[in-house]
């Protein structure tokens, strides 16, 4: 039986949340983000500014340029917080099995429910827009990644300065034959510079992808090729998952008698860092906060921690992190009863289609590959220096 899977996109969201505190704003060409002279970007903005031109992430003062009378609003991030809040907490009274994957997004599998998918996502579109005054739209599919284009399908057929609350539904069975016409670009996970190299290989259309057999995928686009030819006819067994639980991933180690020897203590945490490197992308996660925990022998323990410019799922990146943060507490000698390194602040690893920038596959295939034989073998098919058998879950410090 296929899945009734829903993605539910709110209408230029940061633009609704303004017009009901500024009902003035209504119909008119506005625009929340950054000051022009700051160089800041077009965050969200409404239907009517669109048709001069404008979106999301165009800089404010290039959107001045292309319509001076637009009207600029300083955004209200916290209502904006809140009301994505309230907006999951209705979604979720339908079902617990929703991932939330950007503020005003979020899957929900109904599968299970007895409704049509359809019906379910008028009712929703509805009761959001009823409770809060916000309008959203939805696509409705039997996998992630169809809801997932269908919403912008539906979101892109709209015409007009008012909001689409669009609801697009891609039966099952018809996947294939929906995507083959529709630009390489609506493929979900390939970004504007992927697409420009599906170009340049000949692959205007999303259907062209079947038209090249896999070894000649594989050439170009390496490991991502099976997944291409999967997610080209609409393919795509993924979950829908929910993360909230999953702030951290983390992994620590209690020595069996204390220990104060700089090079062991090392390769402790390089064995730690590769088994949460292992563990996030396993469940292909990643996180942006590299936390250590260090237990002294008189059991006071601390934590410290340190936020990267990019989310990561690399062992090396996090080894580096966490044993940068340990040197700056540690001096020579100093003995440790307990070693813990995490990873926190996660989020879902979707750019991994658009991710085909060469030397970080070359060194995601070497980590995916011994993720793999320690798939197979167990954890001590590749001993990195350090007896992994204390390993125990350390949640969020
Ligand atoms: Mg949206």
């Amino acid at each position: 039986m296929s899945r009734k899977i829903l993605h539910v996109d709110l209408d230029a969201f940061f633009c609704a949340v303004e017009e009901k505190f500024d009902p003035s704003l209504k119909g008119k060409a506005f625009a929340t983000g950054g000051s022009p002279e700051g160089r800041g970007v077009v965050t969200s903005c409404s239907y009517a500014a669109r048709q001069h031109g404008i979106h999301s992430a165009m800089p404010m003062i290039q959107a001045l340029r292309k319509y001076p009378e637009l009207l600029v609003v300083r955004g209200h991030y916290k209502d904006y917080t809140d009301f994505s809040r309230q907006v999951m907490a209705i979604i979720r009274e339908l079902t617990p099995l929703v991932e939330q994957i950007s503020i005003d997004e979020a899957f929900l599998d109904v599968t299970d429910l007895p409704q049509e998918a359809v019906e379910i996502a008028r009712d929703l579109q509805k009761k959001i827009y009823d409770t809060l005054g916000l309008p959203c739209s939805i696509g409705v599919a039997s996998n992630k990644l169809m809801a997932k284009i269908a919403t912008n399908i539906g979101k892109s057929r709209h015409t007009g300065s008012n909001y689409p609350m669009a609801i697009l539904y891609i039966p099952p069975g018809t996947e294939k034959d929906f995507l083959a016409p529709l630009p390489i670009n609506e493929m979900w996970g390939i970004g504007p510079k992927s697409a420009e190299r599906f170009r340049a290989l000949g692959i205007e259309k999303i259907g062209d992808i079947l038209k090249y057999p896999l070894p000649w995928l594989q050439q170009h686009f390496g490991k991502f090729a099976s997944d291409l030819l999967e997610r080209a006819q609409g393919i795509d067994n993924r979950l829908v998952e929910e993360y909230e639980g999953v702030k951290s991933v983390s992994n620590e180690v209690t020595f069996f008698e204390d220990l104060g020897d700089r090079q062991l203590l090392l390769r402790t945490i390089r064995g730690i860092s590769e088994k949460v490197g292992r563990r996030l992308r396993h469940k292909a996660l990643s996180g942006k906060t590299v936390r250590v925990k260090i237990r002294w022998p008189n059991f006071e323990t601390i934590t410290r921690q340190i936020t990267l410019p990019q989310p990561t799922d690399q062992d090396k990146v996090i080894y580096e992190t966490a044993s940068t943060l340990f040197l700056k507490e540690w001096k020579p000698g100093k003995k440790v009863r307990l070693i813990g390194v995490g990873v926190a602040q996660i989020g879902d690893d979707y750019q991994q289609l658009s991710l085909l920038d060469h030397s970080y596959e070359k060194e995601k295939n070497l980590l995916d590959a011994l993720d793999a034989l320690h798939e197979r073998f167990g954890k001590d098919a590749i001993q990195k220096g350090i007896q992994s058998d204390n390993y125990r879950s350390w949640k969020d410090a």
